[in-house]
């Protein structure tokens, strides 16, 4: 049973990121693309959690990774 109280943490390398916008594509209301073309997390549980593993799998570059769990906000 999922528990929605948690919430996976994701960490973003802003160095790494080119933009390619796969996170937005596989989980959009936790990731976006800001206006230097590099992603940004809107809302950590935006998506289930498969949907921001697929994400962060699906990152060409690695620019994400899961470092956690935490409380959702
Ligand atoms: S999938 Fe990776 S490279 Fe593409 S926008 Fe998201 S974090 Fe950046």
């Amino acid at each position: 049973m999922p528990d929605s109280s948690r919430a996976l943490v994701v960490a973003i390398d802003r160095d790494l990121c080119m933009g390619s916008g796969m996170c937005v594509m596989y989980a959009g209301n936790t990731f976006a693309v800001d206006e230097q073309t590099k992603a940004v997390i809107v809302d950590a549980a935006g998506d289930p959690e498969e949907q921001i593993l697929t994400a962060v799998e699906a990152c060409p570059t690695g620019a994400l990774s899961v470092v956690g769990t935490g409380a959702a906000t």
